[in-house]
């Protein structure tokens, strides 16, 4: 008779490990962990207090499908549905770009800017919102702000306002369809933030199999991949309050060239902050009307 061979928590874990890194699968012990909780409605945690925990047989099948489907190159964010930005868990779907940590440091970068001033209750504009993680994560932060956050893509939308609702900020927060400012006609915020698609057209065929399963709208941008940062910068000062800030995002070696839009514009660069990795990550452009 055969061996009855039971998978446990443990054995799974390791076996997946080792299946990953032969496939080329970038973290192949965390991705795995990662997976096997989402399967297990369990945190990391759990796992390591039950390696000895035996897997039950429909346990193991839903985990199979999973990492076949990593395997495939899908995003864990997209396979668990989830992402955590700001210490908020985020909805997220293959309709929406995947909340990166580096971007953590342009809603830091405009907290820390709003604390240091007092806008008592600050209007602020998210442009290409997506999940909305941005303007959510910082609306949570600020209890007397008001949002609007515009998307093209009504199924980021959807997805925005989910997210909205979860962290308690839906009444406080709108939402609208729309390319950049077309949705906000005359009206004006203290602060835009974006972090706009910036990746050159011909650089998106190179980037990691993972991030061209993202949607294409919220990465390309453009020849050069500065088409945005020109669109919104010429328009951006009718839109901000005097003295509003405008904050970006910007991809690796754009920084001073965002910088020198905003400058044409008369913006001052207040600053340029580095991501983790040392690398020039939010541009942030105060309007200089008196
Ligand atoms: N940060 C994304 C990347 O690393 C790009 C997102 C964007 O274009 N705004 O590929």
């Amino acid at each position: 008779m055969e061996k009855k061979h039971a998978w446990t928590i443990g054995t799974i874990l390791t076996w997946t490990r080792q299946y990953f890194q032969d496939k080329g699968v970038d973290n192949p012990r965390l991705d795995a962990e990662v997976l096997l909780s989402h399967i297990l409605g369990k945190d990391r945690l759990y796992l390591y207090v039950h390696f000895d925990q035996p897997l039950e047989q429909r346990e193991l099948e839903a985990f199979r499908a999973v990492v076949k489907r990593r395997v495939l190159r899908e995003p864990v964010a997209y396979i668990t549905g989830c992402r955590e930005f700001m210490g908020l868990a985020f909805q997220v779907s293959p309709s929406v770009l995947i909340p990166r940590p580096d971007t953590e440091i342009l809603v830091e970068t405009v907290l820390a800017k709003l604390a240091g001033q007092n806008t008592a209750a600050p209007a602020l504009l998210d442009i290409g919102t997506g999940s909305g993680a941005i303007i959510i994560s910082m609306l949570h932060t600020l209890a007397a702000a008001t949002g609007v956050a515009v998307d093209i893509s009504a199924e980021a939308l959807l997805v925005a306002r989910e997210n909205a609702c979860r962290h308690g900020v839906a009444d406080r927060l709108t939402l609208y369809k729309g390319d950049i400012f077309s949705a906000v006609a005359g009206r004006q915020f203290d602060v835009i933030v974006s972090n706009p698609p910036y990746i050159p057209q011909k650089d998106i065929t190179g980037l990691a199999a993972e991030v061209r399963k993202e949607p294409h709208l919220a990465l390309d941008g453009g020849a050069d991949g500065l088409d945005f940062y020109r669109r919104i910068s010429q328009v951006a000062s009718a839109y901000l309050t005097a003295g509003g800030l405008l904050a970006f995002e910007v991809g690796q070696g754009q920084a001073d060239a965002v910088a020198e839009l905003g400058r044409t514009q008369q913006f001052l660069v207040e600053a340029i902050v580095k991501d983790y990795a040392g690398i020039d990550r939010v541009v942030l452009l105060r309007d200089t009307r008196q």
